[in-house]
């Protein structure tokens, strides 16, 4: 499978005005939430349109929490950045996950540090969504491969899995908004990330095979004194 190049020219906006959005709509669904949990108490005369209505609120809460969380302000100072310290904090993160569905990750660097200028907390977030999706590929038993390396004053990190894979058409959806394949996926963790990768002066590809696993390709330019 050739590898494409992902456009993350995407929905820059978004992070602008979804902080506002998420204010107005996450008092009302907490207090619509509040008010079925009290039908349940009060009413079972229709516990199946109930359990609907909650689910459908909390889909709707998972999103605003998720545009939440991704839209802090976009005028970090960007500083010297360790990937591979960042890196072996987003595995720590994730071990437990990790553990339950026997997945381990395995992951090389040849320099014992790698420097990039950057955001810290937007590249942890990054790395973080990656790994994260990539466990969600996965089954049982499989392996995640992470590697950092430098190369032509660029720094490349690949992220490696045997999971299901993605279908082609479906790459070029990624990273725009509530794109999603899972039941509870909100379609906003490439988006986000895709963004962050850009404002790093970096390219995201993919490379993925149905039923063989995707390699996801970072490219950033390395940290010049
Ligand atoms: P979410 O994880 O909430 O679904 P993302 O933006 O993180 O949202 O991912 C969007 C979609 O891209 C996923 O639902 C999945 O279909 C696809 N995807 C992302 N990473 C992978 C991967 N490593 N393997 C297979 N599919 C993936
Ligand atoms: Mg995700």
């Amino acid at each position: 499978a050739e590898k494409l190049l992902i456009q993350s020219e995407k929905l820059s906006m978004l992070g602008e005005i979804s902080a506002g959005i998420v204010h107005e709509i996450r008092n009302p669904l907490t207090s619509l939430k509040g008010f079925i949990q009290l039908m349940k108490l009060d009413d079972n005369r229709n516990p199946k349109y109930i359990k609907i209505m909650e689910d459908e609120l909390e889909r709707v809460q998972t999103i605003a929490n998720d545009l939440l969380k991704y839209s802090k302000p976009q005028d970090e100072i960007y500083s010297e950045v360790n990937l591979v310290s960042v890196i072996d904090d987003v595995i720590f993160l994730l071990e437990t996950e990790l553990f339950k569905k026997q997945v381990q990750v395995e992951f090389t660097h040849e320099l014992p540090s790698v420097f990039v200028n950057g955001s810290e907390s937007q590249l942890k977030q990054v790395l973080l969504n990656l790994l994260k999706n990539a466990l969600d590929a996965s089954q049982e038993n499989k392996k995640i491969f992470i590697s950092v390396d430098t190369h032509n004053g660029n720094v490349l990190i690949k992220i490696k899995d045997q999971g299901y894979g993605i279908q082609k058409e479906e790459i070029e959806k990624m990273g725009t908004s509530f794109f999603t394949t899972k039941e509870k996926g909100t379609g906003l963790g490439l988006m986000v990330s895709y963004n962050i990768i850009k404002n790093h002066k970096g390219i995201v590809e993919v490379k993925s095979e149905v039923g063989i696993g995707t390699t996801f390709f970072i490219t950033i330019p390395a940290f010049v004194k």
